[in-house]
């Protein structure tokens, strides 16, 4: 057994790995065979072997991205095996620094972001690791390069920006697996003499090649095969100078790691989530498109059942709540219909719990003026139609009374037909209609009613007064179609109904020969329909945000597949879990953000589109936060199980991009 100097930084005992052998059905392979290894604090050691002789895996164990099988790693006398995730993760940040033959960097970030990563993990302020990526780039001689993409770079500046990367947290033990192998001879020496430099200056340089040459630069060179170390030139050689365990680079103390500045780090993931976001455009606007549906849709359907509620409850104004309607209609008990007289009119009128007795009579005339010809709805009807119907007069006056009962030949028009007959004339007061056979003359227009559900439009049809229609038009009828009852309040409505019974029964000798319908209970029914459509409308806009929230988790896995390899490069420059988790899960969040956003400005366009075309719509900010808050929160809940598997990931594993 080799006992352990007090200057030892790195001791192994009787380290072993092998792969598979377990559950995943591949064939045991042991690759380290007991591996005892001593490194001090200033050492440059190579160890050099053939390819396969396990020296990637030996150094992926050094560098606490993998855990040995079986035996001891003591990291300046701290048994490894007892860190947890987050102790091994902060090894890697303070203590070590990874350069990799294939550099390992982050395709979508520039030299100086690339070299800046470690410190950001560190918590180290934006404005301190911009000048100290800076001032390493610039040493390393690209400081002209600080904002080239790795893709810009050539193979030997690629690995200049990832020594660099190395040195940021101070980089007090490089690790270099074969940082030559992908490089030509000029910028493999440059690589080279830098290392020496290093070590110089009084790193602890452990490089991996499987090139004699190379290895030979070292100060101490051990050679491994097949898993075993076969010879190490310090057991002869004198130990390094003491003064070459002096570092030029204070290793950040522990307690930095701790005060990480969240925010700042929230803020790096957001920077990057968005450039990630930008890089992918297509992806990233289908990903939207589900969110920006789901969002839209969700505030156009409830807008939409509000505009439906809204439109009820204003017909319950318009029409009354307090209406009621009444005909002539044969007996249940057999014979002919009965006759609604004056008389009856008259009688119910007298009657305190009714206000106001309309009798209708409308049916489709022929109406001309001039040479315009059309069928026009004539409806006649007393003097209190518009009080009746909740409805004004643009222009001019309706009759009067008085008017009614002198048989005066008068109309009034509604807003499209004052269109049809006077498209020109500004002022149609006057004129003369020619109504069936007679003349009509022009007192007043309607103003614009808009179309009610389900009845004809009020807007297209004339009005004229109920005796003088019986006189002049509707000669035939001898009693009205229909008769319209306001009650003296929407709460006697029911008296009023009994009360007219009572009138009517008496008055036509016990028969019930006529029919009274409550328009109140209608409009209620149909507002209760309405709401149950709304409800649905709802639900179905909320499947559809679910939707959009199944598409995010579908790219975030799809994200965290294609960026294995990125993860393993910040699991390796010393990014916790928890590092990983939440930039997944900004990443989520940003995309849902910006998918509310907009699936709420298109919920806008297309309410106000709707509303053009004349469909009641009702925006409510209540609804418009909630589809807004929904969204992102279906991005957490939905990001989160990608975020997490990704933050789970083996460093190793990640870093092969498996
Ligand atoms: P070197 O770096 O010296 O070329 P490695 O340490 O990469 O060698 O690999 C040593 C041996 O371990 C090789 O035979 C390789 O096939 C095997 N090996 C490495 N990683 C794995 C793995 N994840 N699963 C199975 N075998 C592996
Ligand atoms: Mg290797």
């Amino acid at each position: 057994m080799v006992s352990a100097a007090p200057d030892v930084l790195i001791s192994l005992r009787g380290i072993r790995k092998h792969y598979g052998g377990d559950a995943s059905g591949q064939p045991a392979v042991t690759v380290l065979h007991g591996i005892d290894l001593d490194i001090r604090a200033g050492e440059f050691v190579a160890v050099v072997g053939s390819s396969g002789s396990g020296k990637s895996t030996l150094m992926n164990i050094l560098g606490c991205l993998d855990r040995p099988g079986a035996g001891s790693y003591r990291f300046q006398g701290r048994d490894v095996a007892q860190m947890d995730a987050d102790a091994l993760a902060w090894l890697r940040r303070e203590a070590f620094g990874f350069v990799f033959q294939g550099y390992h960097l982050i395709a979508s970030e520039s030299a100086s972001e690339n070299v800046q990563m470690p410190a950001i993990y560190a918590g180290l302020p934006r404005h301190e690791r911009q000048h100290r990526a800076w001032a390493l780039l610039q040493r390393l001689g690209l400081g002209e390069r600080l904002d080239n993409r790795p893709h810009q770079l050539s193979g030997g500046q690629q690995q200049r920006v990832s020594i660099a990367r190395a040195l940021m947290n101070g980089g007090r033990i490089i690790l270099a697996d074969e940082p030559t192998g992908a490089l030509d001879s000029r910028s493999g020496a440059e690589v080279m003499a830098l290392l020496r430099e290093l070590a110089q200056a009084g790193h602890t340089i452990i490089l991996i090649t499987h090139d004699r040459a190379v290895a030979a630069q070292a100060q101490r060179v051990i050679e491994i095969h097949d898993g075993r170390i076969l010879s190490d030139s310090a057991r002869q050689a004198v130990p390094p100078a003491a003064d070459h365990a002096v570092l030029p680079v204070q290793v950040p103390a522990s307690g930095r790691a701790a005060a990480t500045p969240w925010l700042a780090e929230l803020a790096e993931a957001a920077r990057s989530a968005w450039r990630g976001m930008r890089m992918n455009r297509v992806r990233t606007s289908l990903t939207l498109l589900g969110i920006v549906i789901g969002v839209a849709s969700v505030i156009v359907m409830l807008a939409i059942g509000e505009g439906a509620r809204r439109k009820v409850v204003e017909q319950m104004g318009t029409m009354g709540t307090a209406i009621l309607y009444m005909g002539s209609q044969p007996p249940a008990t057999g014979g002919p219909a009965g006759q609604i007289t004056e008389e009856d009119l008259a009688a119910l009128r007298e009657l305190p719990e009714i206000r106001r007795v309309m009798p209708v009579i409308g049916d489709p005339v022929t109406v001309r003026y001039g040479s315009a010809d059309k069928q026009v709805y004539v409806f006649a009807a007393s003097q209190e139609m518009p009080l009746v119907h909740h409805w004004p007069l643009a222009l001019g006056r309706y009759f009067t009374e008085a008017e009614d009962r002198n048989l005066a030949p008068l109309v009034v028009l509604g807003a499209k037909a004052r269109r049809h007959f006077f498209p020109d004339a500004p002022r149609p007061l006057g004129q003369q209609l020619i109504i069936g056979s007679s003349a009509f003359e022009v007192i007043g227009v309607m103003s614009e009613r808009g179309a009610d559900s389900g009845a004809q439009d009020y807007d297209d049809m004339v009005f004229i007064p109920y005796r003088s229609g019986r006189a002049r038009v509707y000669q035939a009828q001898t009693q009205p179609d229909y008769v319209v009852v306001e009650a003296a309040s929407s709460d006697a409505v029911h008296d009023a109904e009994q009360a007219m019974r009572r009138t009517l029964l008496a008055r036509h000798g016990g028969r019930e020969d006529f029919g009274i319908g409550n328009a109140a209970a209608r409009i209620q029914a149909e507002a209760a329909t309405r709401q149950s459509m709304a409800v649905m409308l709802g639900l179905i806009a909320a499947v559809s945000l679910v939707v959009g929230g199944i598409g995010v988790m579908n790219v975030m896995l799809m994200t965290v597949r294609e960026r294995t390899r990125e993860i393993g490069i910040r699991m390796a420059v010393g990014a916790r879990q928890s590092d990983i988790l939440r930039q997944f899960l900004t990443e989520a969040s940003l995309v849902t953000l910006v998918g509310g956003s907009f699936g709420v400005a298109a919920g806008l366009t297309v309410g106000a589109v709707l509303m053009a075309a004349g469909v009641p719509v009702v925006f409510s900010v209540r609804a418009m936060l909630g589809a807004f808050a929904c969204a992102v929160a279906t991005g957490l809940v939905f990001g989160y199980m990608p975020a997490r598997t990704a933050a789970r990931l083996d460093p190793v594993r990640a870093l092969a991009g498996e």
